[in-house]
């Protein structure tokens, strides 16, 4: 239907947002008045206002003709709280008193619910790796409503392993320890990086254990179970969208665009009118717009999703559903950590632009009823790739510390750097950290040696071995068109590594640092989560004393399980 012919040879992008990382965070003030768990103000939009499922029971089945079932959560034999986030929190307007509460844990792990709490799990489909598979849904993923803060923001709550929902199909509904630690340490990491994300208030172990074959080769394992409180503006997925257009429900359709339009993007919409056909089409270039934001955020921290299926796309442009993901460790486009999309690499990391697009396509298709043309969908498409390209442009130019993107000297200044990058293996995140540091002291560059020129950025490297001469003085002589393009900006080396080093972290959530915190927290020890919480707070910071989580992955974690080989079980 939609002929989109969007060719990327290499994606590029550019963007401001960037120059605004941090300024998202919450700021405490002394002023705060605290709202306790049973005061929390509820004024839940999605239930009262979609057509819910009529059955009650809790049986796995196809829901049509509705945008959600409610349900109860399971009750759980012994929660504790192992860790929660002070910001989301303070977002909700908890206290820190409230959060170790005991009511605190029993309520986030799904035993107690406050009273005006209105539990249910969404229908949604969603193409998985490409192909279209009906009917997916909230399968262990139990929302409690939403609350409105202090401010009038509103925070949808989301209990993720809280037991079997209709839409569980063949599955548990619950969640283990190792995955529910992943996703609550990245997503909030993820938030201090800068990268638009849902977000974690708390993590509970449940005191059960539940069943997995971590690697599908029938060998399960009991593992402890846990529950993460997710926290967003709303968790609505593409894959909402697409389920309703697929069943033909034109009507709940609109119901749902014109929803997500009043309370998502009320900027765009009036309360009370129904949107016409140029607002659904300004809503949908916004989709792609924050789309593409947000997978140039990804290429900016080396953050590789893993299962960029449609059910996995949140229309809010967040990144959602942290599974399989993984983050750079040597610079590899090809690399992706999920095991289970080995063979195809569908979701690689370098790969993640072009996926957005296609799944903005399936989008694209499941709206296109409400609006009966396809060619303001293929404008917004080609609008995509374009905005894509000059904002990752303008990414790497920051990465780069150059003032502006110069196309005359920067497009080849960057694709011969990304080709460098992949030919020994090279420590992204060290790599753009370190090349802040370089600077000629007053020199002229032809008084540098190559290996003077190399030395700030030796630590990226995971084999000195590996470091022909050849390779060196490719190296050596990219680093003196670098600097050459640096001295033609003429902006002094201080002032260019702060603008670096605010948009190249030096702590990110290395695989093998969350795999040894798992290792920890399974063992009852949960101090590495809420280090690493702790740590992860500034991740642009140089936090001295706390080097040690800003080194390589270390060679025993090359190819462990977890650390950079993961499967969809969790
Ligand atoms: P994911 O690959 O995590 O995005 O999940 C795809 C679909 O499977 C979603 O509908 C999930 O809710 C569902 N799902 C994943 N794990 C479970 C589980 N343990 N129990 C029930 N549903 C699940
Ligand atoms: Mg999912």
């Amino acid at each position: 239907m939609i002929a989109c012919l969007i060719l990327f040879a290499e994606l590029r992008c550019q963007y401001d947002i960037l120059l605004n990382i941090g300024v998202t965070k919450y700021i405490m003030t002394d002023r705060k008045t605290y709202k306790t768990l049973d005061t929390l103000r509820f004024d839940n939009r999605f239930t009262r206002e979609l057509p819910a499922d009529p059955a009650l029971a809790n049986h796995r089945r196809e829901v049509v003709g509705a945008c959600y079932s409610r349900v109860q959560p399971k009750k759980m034999a012994e929660p504790t709280l192992v860790a929660y986030a002070r910001e989301v929190a303070e977002a909700l307007d908890l206290s820190p008193e409230d959060c170790t509460s005991e009511a605190f844990t029993q309520t986030f792990a799904g035993n107690r619910l406050l009273p005006d709490m209105d539990p249910y799990a969404m229908c949604y489909g969603g193409h998985q790796f490409g192909n279209w598979a009906g009917q997916l849904g909230d399968g262990r993923a139990i929302n409690l409503g939403e609350v409105v803060n202090q401010n009038n923001t509103r925070w949808a709550l989301q209990l993720k392993g809280a037991g079997p929902t209709p839409y569980s199909r063949t599955a548990d509904g619950l969640a283990v320890l190792r995955s529910s630690v992943r996703e609550f340490l990245c997503s909030e990491a993820m938030f201090h990086l800068g990268v638009p994300t849902t977000r974690a208030l708390s993590l509970v172990t449940t005191g059960e254990m539940v069943l997995r074959d971590m690697f599908y080769d029938g060998h399960p394992k009991q593992e402890p179970g846990a529950i993460v409180c997710r926290v967003a503006p709303s968790f609505t997925r593409f894959g909402n969208f697409q389920i309703l257009a697929s069943r033909g429900e034109n009507d709940i359709l609109k119901q749902l665009v014109n929803f997500t339009l009043r309370t998502d993007f009320p900027h765009l919409h009036k309360d009370t009118e129904e949107a016409s056909k140029e607002t659904i089409l300004t809503w949908f270039d916004e989709v792609c717009q924050r789309t593409a934001e947000m997978i140039v955020h990804w290429m900016r921290v080396g953050f590789v999703h893993g299962v960029m299926n449609t059910d996995n796309m949140s229309i809010l442009g967040l990144t959602i559903d942290y599974g399989p993901y993984g983050w750079l460790e040597n610079y590899d486009p090809n690399w992706t950590p999920n095991t289970t999309d080995a063979n195809g690499k569908r979701y690689r990391f370098g790969h993640q632009a072009q996926i957005a697009q296609w799944n903005l396509l399936q989008l694209a298709h499941a709206i296109y009823p409400l609006v009966g043309e396809t060619e303001p969908f293929e404008t917004s498409l080609n609008q995509y790739a374009k905005s894509y390209e000059s904002q990752w442009q303008t990414m790497m130019t920051q990465k780069l510390g150059f003032q502006t993107y110069e196309a005359e000297t920067d497009e080849d200044l960057i694709s011969d750097l990304l080709t460098l990058l992949q030919i020994v293996e090279t420590d992204m995140t060290i790599f753009y950290r370190n090349l802040s540091q370089l600077e000629l002291n007053g020199k002229a560059l032809d008084q540098v040696s190559d290996d003077m020129l190399m030395m700030p950025i030796l630590d990226a490297y995971y084999v000195l071995d590996q470091l022909s001469t050849s390779y060196r003085s490719k190296m050596a002589q990219w680093l003196r068109r670098y600097l050459t393009r640096l001295q033609k900006d003429g902006v002094n080396d201080d002032a260019r590594r702060k603008k670096m080093n605010a948009v190249n972290p030096k702590y990110v959530l290395r695989n093998y640092l969350a795999q040894l915190a798992i290792d920890k927290s399974e063992q009852g020890d949960h101090t590495m989560v809420n280090d690493l919480l702790e740590l992860l707070r500034r991740p642009y910071d140089e936090q001295p004393g706390k080097e040690e989580y800003a080194k390589k992955r270390p060679d025993w974690a090359r190819s462990r399980a977890g650390c950079s080989m993961l499967s969809c079980s969790s």
